[in-house]
């Protein structure tokens, strides 16, 4: 005699604005516990669900038998549910769209035949996190983990570069480790690719077996392998990037943020979540503890620590002798036009490879140059599907546009009048790299062989491997300058780079976004803290600035290392504008056909808000066109909601949303809400 189905909740990977509401509701033969992995039917595919909480919704017509289960696999746990239900719900996506995109794309792929394939294979037992050797703690190192032990935090590690933060984080591990078998931490960085020194000093401190890395970098067969093993238990610490938030770790004790002021924390599409507070919000439920790290933290985090909501754990001084390098302001006012290098820098350049170290020189622009001109009327290398220039590429003699991607082969003549003289405008990384060996051509290393230059941006490390090859030829001292994009100047330990220069910073001194100053002081911060790590290969080392605004008070900051100083500046103006973090924004972003389009449907959303129950503690600005207004033939329009109330400006969202759906005029191609948006 069988028992009659069940019905069951079932989350899918629809979007909040599909019109499909989750959960849906399916039967079942046997009852099945929330969390639970599934295949069900959908229309005419059969996609992957997780069995939610809840009563389970009448849909009005017979209910779909669910397709299989995926029973190799434990549930999803109740927290990792409760995070994947928050999330949706702050950041105004559905729970299935959250829940699915949080799952290794391979388990939305398999069968489960396939699985029972897979899963046959030996379980291996939790891996032992057995701590190997660990350096004698300097005495900041040494009372921040004091307090790390007796506080229930959450933490904010402000450490100077080269203070010894990735040893705190590596023994605050040890200790939520330690004594429980099953403990598991969290270690999440902006992106794992540029620091793969990182992953190497944990697999040496805990074992390889230990720690699992979570990335979009890994193939989908290696996600999967190591998600399974933090979702069942056999690895005790996650490495990842944001997307590692979302890992299921069933008994989390300790959530690392490394450098948590990157923007890369937060995700730029589907459900726009930001890890780092994500990873506050995981730490409060699960009663782990959430450690931030940076040596310029976000004012939002500064903030919270000046009002001791986060407690403040300070390391100012580097690790043994290394000292912060000295800054020079270098006044572009004084150099002839169009000066790329200063006499004086290439000679501090120079000097520096004659001593036998290393310098470093970054341009945030990669390519040849930024636009390619016709000398003789107005064309310059628009791109004819972006309100932006295409970059020259001289490499391969392209003309790429780095919004849509659209390529061509450079034109021999001029495609307006024909003339034969085009020319590059303006400089990007490949031509600065020809422009210093041009400089350096008769400049010798002490072993009297020419200097070797190298570049690191996204087109010289392309290929698989190449950015770990030119790294490590960074670290073995096969390179003697080093030229890059801002890719450079994040968190490698360079033992070798005495000097620090950045060739062009004003562009984001006047920027419309008032996140830029912010920017570009961690930025700087963040270079400068490549140099000098070593007191052994020299005690003086430098950082350049070269700016046509010497006086701006960001510089004078810099100049002393002088982070709360900055931060108190910047604070004040927002404070002062009611701007973050003393207000919470949200961005409704929409694309269409036409500007006008996508401007009717804000100015129409903006209208229905004004009727809405929270109408009155909300502002909602005018639409605006974004900055690039125009990227593959789509025109894009935003505009802003702000509040001095977090929860009135999720209540007024989530009210605002379903309006949002009723509404989509002609033309429109889609619509997204973000939520504590970076860019404005
Ligand atoms: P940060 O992350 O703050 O920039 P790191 O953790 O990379 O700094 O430390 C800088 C350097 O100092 C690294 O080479 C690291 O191995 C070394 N280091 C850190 N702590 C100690 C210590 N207690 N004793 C000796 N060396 C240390
Ligand atoms: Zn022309
Ligand atoms: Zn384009």
């Amino acid at each position: 005699m069988t028992s009659p189905p069940v019905r069951l909740p079932v989350v899918v990977a629809a979007p909040a604005h599909s019109g499909i509401v989750t959960p849906l509701t399916y039967r079942s033969e046997l009852p099945l516990a929330p969390g639970a992995l599934v295949r069900v039917p959908l229309g005419r595919r059969e996609v992957l669900g997780v069995v939610w909480d809840g009563e389970p919704a009448d849909a009005g017509v017979e209910e779909r038998p669910i397709a299989g289960v995926l029973d190799g696999i434990a549930p999803l746990p109740a927290a990792w549910r409760r995070l994947v239900a928050f999330s949706a719900a702050y950041y105004q996506r559905s729970p299935g769209e959250v829940a699915l995109a949080a799952l290794p794309p391979q388990l939305r792929d398999l069968s489960p035949e396939q699985w029972q394939r897979r899963l046959a294979r030996k379980p291996a037992g939790a891996a032992t996190a057995a701590a190997g050797p660990a350096p004698v703690l300097t005495d900041e190192q040494a009372a921040a983990l004091a307090q790390l032990r007796s506080q229930p935090g959450p933490f904010l590690l402000y450490g100077a570069t080269g203070s010894g933060k990735t040893e705190v984080y590596l023994q605050a591990v040890a200790e939520a480790l330690a004594g429980d078998p099953a403990a598991q931490a969290l270690v999440m960085v902006p992106e794992i690719n540029l620091t793969p020194q990182l992953q190497e000093r944990f697999v040496a401190r805990f074992g390889a077996d230990a720690v699992v890395a979570l990335h979009s970098g890994m193939t989908h067969p290696q996600r999967l392998k190591a998600w399974l093993a933090a979702h069942a238990g056999r690895a005790r610490i996650v490495l990842g990037t944001r997307m590692a938030v979302f890992a299921s770790l069933p008994q989390l004790r300790l959530v690392v943020v490394d450098e948590e002021h990157d923007p890369s924390y937060k995700q730029q599409e589907g459900a726009r979540y930001s890890a780092r507070d994500l990873a506050l919000w995981r730490g409060r439920e699960e009663r782990a503890k959430v450690l931030l790290g940076s040596a310029t933290p976000s004012l939002e985090s500064w903030l919270a620590s000046e009002r001791g909501r986060y407690l403040r754990l300070a390391m100012p001084s580097r690790v043994g002798a290394g000292r912060l390098p000295k800054v020079r302001l270098l006044d572009l006012n004084l150099q002839p036009k169009k000066t790329v290098v200063a006499p004086q820098l290439l000679a501090a350049i120079e000097a520096r490879i004659a001593r036998g170290e290393q310098a470093l020189l970054f341009l945030n622009r990669r390519g040849y140059a930024p636009v390619l001109a016709c000398t003789a009327c107005e064309w310059k290398s628009e791109c004819p599907h972006c309100s932006a220039y295409r970059v020259f590429h001289k490499i391969d003699r392209t003309l790429r546009c780095h919004h849509c991607g659209f390529t061509e082969r450079v034109p021999r003549a001029c495609p307006q009048c024909g003339n034969l003289d085009i020319a590059p405008l303006g400089r990007g990384t490949e031509r600065l790299e020809e422009h210093l060996a041009e400089l350096l051509h008769a400049t010798r290393r002490p072993d009297g062989q020419p200097v070797r230059i190298a570049r690191i941006d996204a087109d010289s490390t392309r290929g698989k491997g190449e950015l770990d090859a030119r790294l490590a030829q960074v670290h073995a001292g096969e390179v003697d300058v080093l030229v890059g994009t801002q890719m450079v100047t994040k968190g490698h330990d360079f033992r070798r780079i005495t000097l620090v220069a950045a060739l062009n910073a004003d562009t984001a001194l006047f920027s419309s976004d008032f996140r830029a100053p912010e920017r570009l002081f961690s930025l700087l911060m963040q270079a400068a803290g490549r140099a000098g790590r070593d007191a052994s290969v020299a005690d003086a080392s430098e950082m350049w600035v070269q700016t046509f605004h010497p006086d701006h008070p960001l510089f004078a900051a810099l100049k002393r290392h002088d982070y709360p100083r900055f931060a108190a500046q910047q604070l004040e103006d927002r404070e002062a504008a009611g701007m973050p973090p003393y207000a919470y924004q949200a961005l409704l972003r929409a694309d269409a056909r036409t500007q006008e389009v996508a401007q009717e449907f804000l100015r129409l959303a903006g209208v229905a808000a004004q009727d809405l129950p929270e109408a009155p503690q909300v502002t909602v600005y005018p639409p605006v066109p974004l900055a690039v207004q125009r990227v593959a033939d789509v025109e894009r329009a935003q505009m802003v909601a702000e509040s001095a109330s977090r929860p009135a400006l999720q209540r007024f969202l989530a009210a605002w949303q379903p309006l949002l759906q009723d509404s989509r005029p002609k033309g429109l191609i889609r619509w997204a809400i973000d939520v504590d948006p970076l860019a404005i």
